[in-house]
């Protein structure tokens, strides 16, 4: 479906907004299912230029936010959701991915607070993005997870900011989050074990901007699904490109 809808009259409206807690699980869920998927394909990335474990730590703290998120008594609310999940990927992700992909949530959840629309979604992403930094103490062109998450926080505010509405604001993340993804090949990284390999990096995707794409693909496929009234879908779409 486009993102935009055609009147009887023949103006373009803007669709409704979909509702921001399903859209919130539904994001957690495909990428729960995204990440899974392409666990052994972000294992192998991080055996090139780290220790080998990024698909296995995140496969399985996503493992556990998807049960906690279908369990029967789960919070639709979406900061709650953000929340919880935030801690559950801190206590079960070993490495340093867990905490920051947690931190990411947790920072989220404080952000979007009670007011839930497209807009506190969007600064609740970037937010999150900036307390990565901040507890990874790092920045964009460092060969991390942050060349991915940083331009795509930032597209969704400018985005909504400019009346695209969510589904074309969360295309257009995943646009930038690719375009920082595969700008990581080319990167010296600066944090990390990969900062071990000086030189070495060059040439190889850092392991947490191709998960971190996935989890921007999975925002947008969540938006997509919910406003189409679908389940999410869970097809990976960015592994093949990432190899
Ligand atoms: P570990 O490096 O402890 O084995 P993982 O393999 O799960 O942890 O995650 C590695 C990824 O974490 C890297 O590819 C990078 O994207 C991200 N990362 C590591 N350190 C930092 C940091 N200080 N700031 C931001 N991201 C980081
Ligand atoms: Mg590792």
């Amino acid at each position: 479906m486009s993102s935009t809808a055609t009147s009887r009259a023949g103006r373009t409206t803007i669709p409704p907004e979909p509702p921001i807690g399903r859209v919130v699980r539904g994001w957690l869920l495909e990428a729960a299912a995204r990440i899974i998927d392409a666990a052994p394909h972000l294992t192998e990335l991080d055996a090139r230029i780290g220790d080998g474990d990024h698909g296995i730590n995140l496969g399985r703290g996503m493992g556990v936010v998807r049960d906690a998120l279908q369990a029967p008594d789960a919070s639709d609310d979406p900061a709650t959701v953000l929340r919880s999940s935030g801690r559950l990927l801190i206590s079960s992700v070993g490495g340093a991915s867990g905490p920051l992909y947690g931190t990411l949530l947790l920072d989220a959840a404080e952000e979007l607070g009670s007011v839930a629309d497209a807009a506190a979604l969007a600064r609740a992403v970037r937010r999150g993005t900036a307390g990565v930094g901040r507890r990874g103490r790092s920045t964009v062109g460092q060969k991390t997870m942050l060349d991915t998450l940083v331009p795509a926080g930032e597209t969704l505010v400018v985005s909504i900011d400019a009346g695209l509405g969510l589904t074309v604001a969360t295309e257009r993340a995943v646009e930038t989050a690719r375009i920082g993804r595969d700008s990581t090949r080319g990167m010296i990284a600066q944090r990390g074990r990969a900062s071990y390999l000086g030189e070495r990096a060059i040439g190889h995707l850092d392991p947490g901007a191709v998960s971190s794409c996935l989890l921007i693909e999975a925002l947008n496929a969540a938006v997509s699904a919910v406003a189409e009234g679908q389940p999410p879908a869970s097809t990976a779409t960015s592994v093949e490109a990432s190899r």
